[in-house]
């Protein structure tokens, strides 16, 4: 899946809209010190789901949201959206129909967030699934900051083991056998429980 187009708004330093449009081939952004280019960065980690603010370099969810500047009053909302070229047959079988995949988050100043998926509303979860074992996601190896490489080289072998099974493409059914084994363990619980009821009952 790669990444067609980021159009950021209220992210961070970017308090105008700004659309990235990436081209075949490598894209750089260059510029100076605390220009945003890592902003960019953020920008897309989060859009893929991020929950954690310390990954985007903040203290709250909230900080990412535009704070104003000398000139410009704080804003309410961020909003980042990515639009993903489909044509690689990574993304699950629901979007094959479509030729690019579009991810918005948006996040409000009293807390409120949503997620979209190609317009519709969806849940943190239908993105983070959409991503699973395609190598692109908020945790996945898509994003190699300073320092990652040597961080996976020092790394406990159980740790690299999660960026080698995402690469392995299992990460997904690993998900799936745990939501099953949950399901599995809220049935027989449900099922003692009607065991009891009959008993009494009888
Ligand atoms: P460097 O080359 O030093 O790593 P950079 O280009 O990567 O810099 P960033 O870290 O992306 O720069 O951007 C830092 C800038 O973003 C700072 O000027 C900071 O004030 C601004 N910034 C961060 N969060 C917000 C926010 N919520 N509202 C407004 N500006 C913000």
């Amino acid at each position: 899946m790669k990444i067609k187009r980021v159009e950021i708004l209220g992210f961070k330093s970017f308090v105008d809209k700004v659309t990235l449009d990436f081209q075949q081939g490598i894209t750089s952004i260059v510029g100076p010190n605390g220009c945003g280019k890592s902003n960019t960065v953020d920008a897309i980690r989060w859009a893929m789901g991020e929950q954690n603010a310390k990954n985007l370099r903040g203290r709250a969810m909230e900080d990412i949201i535009f704070g104003g500047s000398e000139s410009r009053k704080p804003l309410g909302m961020a909003e980042v959206t990515m639009i993903f070229a489909n044509d690689d047959g990574l993304a699950p079988p629901a979007f094959r129909d479509y030729a690019e995949i579009m991810v918005t988050r948006r996040l409000y100043r009293n807390g409120e967030s949503e997620y979209l998926l190609n317009k519709t509303p969806c849940r943190l979860l239908d993105i983070t699934e959409l991503f699973m074992d395609t190598g692109v996601g908020a945790r996945a190896y898509s994003i190699i900051e300073q320092g990652k490489i040597g961080m996976i080289l020092s790394a406990k072998p159980e740790d690299r083991r999660f960026l080698i099974e995402e690469a392995a493409g299992v990460t997904k059914y690993k998900s799936r056998k745990k939501s099953a084994l949950r399901k599995i363990d809220g049935t027989k619980q449900n099922l003692l429980r009607l065991g009891d009821i009959v008993s009494e009952v009888r």
